[in-house]
């Protein structure tokens, strides 16, 4: 049994990609519906039908670009995550940038004038709609702002607007940017908890099929593994083994040294268990109290019985080592093998391996029997 992998922040990423594909989705054909209005009111389209068009075309490129290609599937890399992420924002901020050219246009061209007024209140609409809608990334959605939204308090002092026009205009981009970056802030808060949420059902999963103790599975993990390899063994007749270990006389331990020490000691073997037993493939579990069990898939009684036995001498040769010093600790050892033809299930192996583990402990304790051997 490992470990999942640590949180490199790609759960984190995949949902900020999530968001924004979400968020992208409508805001195309809205600047290409304002391009149509402010053009039409402006008379652009007799006056610059070639430029009209192109502006059009130009936009209805951009809102496609924002639905195609779909974000990544579940389960894509950081890498690609990101990728997808700055091409949306690419396009994104293009669109952006290409409507407040039409703005600073419908400014400074006096055949624009009948058609500034359109263009001014699509731009404060769009430039709103960004702050609120883009708030995931602060640098790029206060570009976004400011490349839709400048245009405006810059030229307009030197149109004939009016004073009053520029000054709510100048006066606005503040608001735009107080929104922004609390909206900024909302979300960071609000992926924050995502995960926080996410860490723990992490942790109420992983507590839910581990001993808290060893770090080894628990019995109810081991469960489920004994089934699922006993039904490959049957599907493939692939040998499969298990071993129930005891400690011979713990109770001991904890009268003599105490129950930390007692506990200590449950550790320490666990972390035995893990260095005798590398098969691949091989499961270890805490069955409860001071009795553990491995399976062992592709290995048959007899290749099981030799792992025991390993780990049986290791524990004679190289004792535990606790705080107090070494401890001459001794596990006894069932052993049984799977047989896929005697239509064997997971429940007959487990009854196997213990029975073999008593008659370890009848014949003397501190040594391995196999089942039926
Ligand atoms: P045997 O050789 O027959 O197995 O003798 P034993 O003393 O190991 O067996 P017994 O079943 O009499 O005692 C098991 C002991 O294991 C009793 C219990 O206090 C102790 N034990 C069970 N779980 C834990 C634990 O989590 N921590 C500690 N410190 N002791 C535990
Ligand atoms: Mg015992
Ligand atoms: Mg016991």
């Amino acid at each position: 049994m490992r470990d999942e992998g640590q949180d490199d922040g790609t759960p984190r990423l995949a949902r900020e990609v999530a968001d924004t594909a979400q968020r992208v989705v409508t805001g195309g054909i809205f600047y290409l519906l304002g391009w149509v209005v402010v053009s039409v009111s402006a008379g652009l389209p007799s006056k610059h039908p070639g430029t009209t068009a192109l502006v059009a075309l130009a936009f209805m490129a951009l809102a496609l670009m924002r639905i195609w290609p779909r974000p990544p599937a579940a389960g894509a890399t950081r890498r690609r995550l990101q990728a997808w992420l700055d091409r949306e924002w690419g396009v994104v901020l293009a669109t952006a940038a290409l409507w407040g050219a039409v703005l600073a246009w419908a400014l400074v061209d006096p055949h624009f004038a009948p058609g500034r007024s359109a263009a001014l209140l699509c731009t404060i609409a769009f430039a709103t709609a960004f702050a609120h809608n883009y708030c995931l990334r602060r640098e790029r959605a206060l570009l976004g702002v400011a490349l839709i939204y400048l245009p405006a308090p810059f030229l307009l002092p030197y149109t004939d607007e009016g004073l009053a026009v520029s000054v709510t205009v100048g006066a606005y981009s503040v608001y735009l940017a107080i929104v922004l970056l609390r909206s900024y802030r909302e979300y960071q808060q609000q992926l924050d908890l995502y995960d926080a949420l996410r860490h723990q059902r992490d942790q109420y999963e992983r507590l839910s099929r581990i001993d808290p103790l060893t770090g080894l599975a628990n019995r109810r993990f081991f469960g489920g593994a004994l089934e699922h390899l006993v039904g490959e063994s049957r599907r493939h007749g692939w040998p499969l083994s298990m071993l129930v270990m005891d400690l011979d006389h713990f109770k001991r331990v904890n009268d003599e040294l105490g129950h930390d020490a007692g506990d200590a000691c449950l550790a320490r073997f666990a972390d035995r268990m893990r260095e005798v037993f590398t098969a691949p493939g091989a499961h270890l579990a805490r069955l409860g109290g001071e009795e553990f069990g491995v399976l062992l898939p592709g290995l048959d009684a007899g290749a099981g019985a030799a792992m025991a036995e390993a780990m049986r001498a290791s524990l004679v040769r190289d004792p535990l080592q606790l705080r107090e010093g070494p401890l001459p600790l001794t596990v006894s050892i069932g052993v049984a093998g799977f047989d896929p033809g005697d239509g064997q299930d997971g429940s007959e192996l487990y009854r196997a391996a213990d029975r073999a583990m008593y008659r370890a402990k009848g014949d003397g304790r501190n040594r391995v029997r196999v089942d039926g051997a």
